[in-house]
């Protein structure tokens, strides 16, 4: 059994997930509880926010994140992808710095402007 708290909703119920049983989930109090509760024991993913370095700007660093979650196991090698990038001033949100981003379908979007 993997044990997961549910972050879909405040709630945050305790789920168990037993993989040798189809990963059946328990302790969720509702459907959504069932998907997060499979999704974490399969293919955990997550939305990556972090900082790139910008030129040109009132900042050193430009605030950003992924438009979609990716595979948690890809978060290192994000950030080190994340770490090789200078941007250049202007940027708006929403503008792409990194399309399809290691090839998961997430493009790395710069979320203030600068
Ligand atoms: S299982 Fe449902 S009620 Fe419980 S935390 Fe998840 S979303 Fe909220």
């Amino acid at each position: 059994m993997k044990q997961f708290i549910c972050t879909v909703c405040p709630r945050g119920c305790r789920l168990s997930v037993d993989e040798n049983d189809g990963y059946k989930v328990y302790g969720n109090s509702c459907p959504r509880g069932e998907q997060y509760g499979k999704n974490e024991a399969t293919n955990p993913v997550r939305t990556l926010t972090s900082t790139v370095k910008i030129t040109g700007a009132a900042l050193t660093r430009c605030p950003v994140r992924t438009d979609k979650p990716i595979p948690k196991g890809l978060l290192f090698e994000a950030m080190e992808e994340l770490n090789r990038i200078t941007v250049s001033s202007p940027l708006h949100r929403g503008d792409v710095i990194i399309a399809d981003l290691l090839g998961t379908g997430a493009n790395l979007i710069a979320t203030r402007d600068l």
